[in-house]
């Protein structure tokens, strides 16, 4: 399959593209490196530096003839999207649609986007939170995600373009950005790696659903194969506090780093965690490693990104 991959130079992107690569797909990755990095890019992909809304992109359209896009390209931060909910909404909605268009137009059928479990749903009622669960974004990040999620379903009952949304859970592993509001895996590696101070946000007892990104990748693999549409959460169904992601980095940094707890972030959810059980009955698709072991992973890539950023 030829595969348009927005923000293929991003965390997830670059992952997913390497997932798609090694079945032997051809991929083209659209990103205009605002967060991602060239690096991350593989090398058998085509690159275009460009925003998706860009017109080229018509161009590029007409030229390539996908048969798919997988959109990972946006504005991820929830605090830019509660600072400038326009700009968010020009990038994460308007952006879609105008993917979504040319999608349209140049007969491209399938589509995957990059949703948000914890965004989308909002203040669980159930733990974990399977599909059906009520979505009630808490941010304007969540809303510009749950709107593109109907995006897609118009557009597949309209015109026929295959939707598949990926609600994704709290994703870590090498490549994440430090300097980001979340990833909390990334920031408390890289700090403890450097012995810089890290902070817990609030008692460190709220939990999140942590997934390990090449799972992630496979499982947009397995729907991919699976030809399938509709929404499917990826995730582990597994709750892990902040203290304990602290300990984990902690021991596998061989770091003498202390809790230190700062002020809760306003409005921070206390619990969020998802329901694999509908892409795991579908396609055959489970998260396969271990916290622990995806912890020592991302520590490794760290140690080796500060190596070579200090030769
Ligand atoms: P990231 O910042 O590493 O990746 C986003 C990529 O999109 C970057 O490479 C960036 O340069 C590119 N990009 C941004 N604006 C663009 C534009 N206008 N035109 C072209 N490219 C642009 O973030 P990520 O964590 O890899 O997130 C990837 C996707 O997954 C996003 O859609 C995000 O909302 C979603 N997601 C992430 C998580 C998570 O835990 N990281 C959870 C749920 C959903």
């Amino acid at each position: 399959m030829k595969i348009l991959l927005t923000g293929g130079a991003g965390f997830i992107g670059s992952h997913v593209a390497d997932a798609f690569l090694a079945e032997g797909h051809e991929v083209v990755v659209v990103d205009n490196l605002s967060s991602g990095k060239m690096e991350n890019i593989p090398q058998e992909a085509l690159f275009l530096e460009e925003d998706i809304r860009s017109p080229v992109l018509d161009e590029l359209f007409a030229q390539e003839k996908f048969d798919m896009v997988s959109h990972h390209a946006a504005q991820v931060s929830v605090r830019v999207s509660v600072e400038d909910p326009l700009f968010d909404a020009n990038l994460n909605i308007l952006g879609t649609i105008r993917l979504l268009e040319l999608c349209r137009k140049y007969g491209v059928g399938r589509f995957m986007f990059a949703s948000s479990g914890g965004a989308t749903y909002g203040e669980q009622s159930a733990f974990p939170a399977d599909e059906s669960h009520p979505q009630s974004p808490l941010c304007p990040y969540g809303i510009s995600k749950l709107s593109s999620e109907h995006y897609l379903r118009y557009y597949e009952q309209t015109f026929g373009i295959k939707g598949v949304i990926l609600r994704y859970a709290n994703v870590y592993g090498p490549r994440q950005s430090p300097h980001g509001e979340a990833g909390v895996v990334a920031i408390f590696s890289s700090g403890m790696l450097q012995k810089k101070d890290v902070f817990i946000n609030g008692t460190g007892k709220q939990t999140r659903d942590f997934v390990y990104v090449e799972d992630l990748a496979q499982a947009n693999l397995a729907l991919l194969n699976a030809n399938l549409s509709g929404a499917f959460n990826v995730g582990t169904g597994t709750e892990t506090d902040i203290c304990t992601i602290f300990n984990l980095v902690k021991e596998a940094s061989k770091s003498d780093a202390k809790q230190v707890f700062k002020e809760a972030k306003k409005g921070e959810q206390m619990r969020s965690v998802i329901d694999y059980s509908l892409i795991k009955s579908k396609c055959g698709w489970v998260p396969k490693t271990a916290i622990d072991e995806g912890i020592e992973e991302t520590v490794t890539f760290f140690r080796n990104e500060i190596k070579n950023e200090a030769l």
